[in-house]
């Protein structure tokens, strides 16, 4: 597969099904669905170059709910039930994150890291490459993880601050890959960002300095030959905001143009661990037993389950376990759950369909 190292092209669909002929059905399906506006954005996230495409953005000034113009997960779709995808936000870290994929490598369930740019550094920029290299796919979380777009008066300026953002997680995902150690990651960085590790890039910076980071990023790739990357055509909110009700038109808006722009699919959730969930208190939300029923009834309703990279290990550990013993729960992709969303049919197919929990024969040393 050849990975673009285009931003414009984030949503490529070559990128987000594997399968030509479901990929094709599944436009249709989408197209068939949803309204006019949709229509172009969705064309031009998943059926074709985003060069061969009329470029027809979405009418803003008339979208009041994300429901109405993003493709993807929403809280309020229907969900399969005893089917799930993994979905772990707020990473990556250095430990954290190895100690999850020791435990889905374990148990082989392949889940979604949905990362946040200004997380990745000379100590996490590994977890990023074994993501990808045994087999997980990347989301993009922000760069900030900022809720909304607070104290920016117009619609453009607001569009620009979600799609750099994004693109900046994409950036930092490629100088994770483009590394050779944690000296070439702060190269790299000091290079294509114009500050020094571990300076955080603030969002003025990133709005004052767009045009020379965009630049250099592409000359950096174009030297490098590479990266690897694959675009991240993944997107989660954070907190959901502005897709849950907390998010202002204003918000919804312009975060609908800058997927719209990119070509990206939004990922909300219909169950979690709590194990961020500020309503609970932070001795519960460690609490390997509460967090261990909590994924066990998220899984056995079905859809798609959010975690947090720094979850207490012992109780998602305690929830895979008590799921591979009952034997009918599987996790599946979400490119998977997508063909279940939109095109439903296709289902029961078990070259589509993930290994059951209980299907684990690797297993590895504890942890
Ligand atoms: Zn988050």
């Amino acid at each position: 597969m050849q990975f673009p190292q285009d931003m414009a092209r984030l949503g490529s669909a070559a990128r987000a099904i594997p399968c030509l002929g479901v990929l094709v059905i599944l436009c249709i399906t989408v197209l068939a669905r949803d309204g006019a506006a949709q229509q172009a954005r969705t064309s031009r996230s998943r059926a074709a170059p985003v060069e061969d495409l009329a470029d027809v953005p979405p009418d803003l000034a008339g979208i009041h709910k994300c429901a109405d113009a993003v493709v993807g997960f929403h809280m309020r779709d229907r969900w399969p039930v005893g089917t799930t995808s993994m979905t772990v936000d707020d990473g990556p870290s250095a430990v954290a994150t190895a100690r999850l994929l020791d435990l889905f490598k374990q148990y082989r369930i392949k889940a979604t890291f949905f990362v946040i740019g200004a997380r990745i550094n000379r100590h996490s920029y590994q977890a990023i490459q074994r993501i990808l290299r045994e087999g997980h796919a990347l989301g993009n979380h922000t760069y900030h993880h900022q809720y909304g777009t607070r104290g920016l008066p117009r619609l453009r300026d607001s569009v620009d601050y979600w799609k750099r953002e994004l693109m900046a997680t994409q950036i930092l995902v490629d100088i994770a890959l483009m590394a050779r150690n944690g000296d070439d990651f702060d190269a790299l960085y000091l290079h294509v960002l114009g500050v020094p590790t571990p300076r955080k890039v603030s969002t003025a910076w990133l709005h004052g300095h767009w045009d020379e980071i965009e630049a250099r990023w592409r000359a950096t790739l174009a030297e490098r030959n590479g990266p690897v990357a694959p675009s991240m055509h993944w997107m989660r909110p954070p907190g959901g905001v502005p897709c849950l009700p907390v998010g202002t038109r204003f918000q919804v808006r312009s975060y609908v143009g800058a997927l719209w722009e990119l070509g990206m699919t939004q990922v909300l959730w219909n169950c979690g661990a709590h194990d961020a969930t500020p309503q609970f208190p932070a001795s519960l939300r460690r609490n390997p037993e509460w967090l261990r029923g909590n994924i066990v009834q998220c899984a056995r309703r079905g859809g798609i389950l959010v975690i947090h990279d720094y979850i207490n290990l012992a109780g998602l550990r305690g929830a895979l376990e008590t799921l591979a013993g009952s034997g009918n729960i599987r996790f599946i992709t979400l490119d998977q759950m997508m063909t279940l969303k939109y095109e439903p049919e296709l289902e029961p197919d078990r070259e589509l369909a993930g290994p059951r929990v209980g299907d684990a024969t690797e297993r590895v040393s504890p942890l």
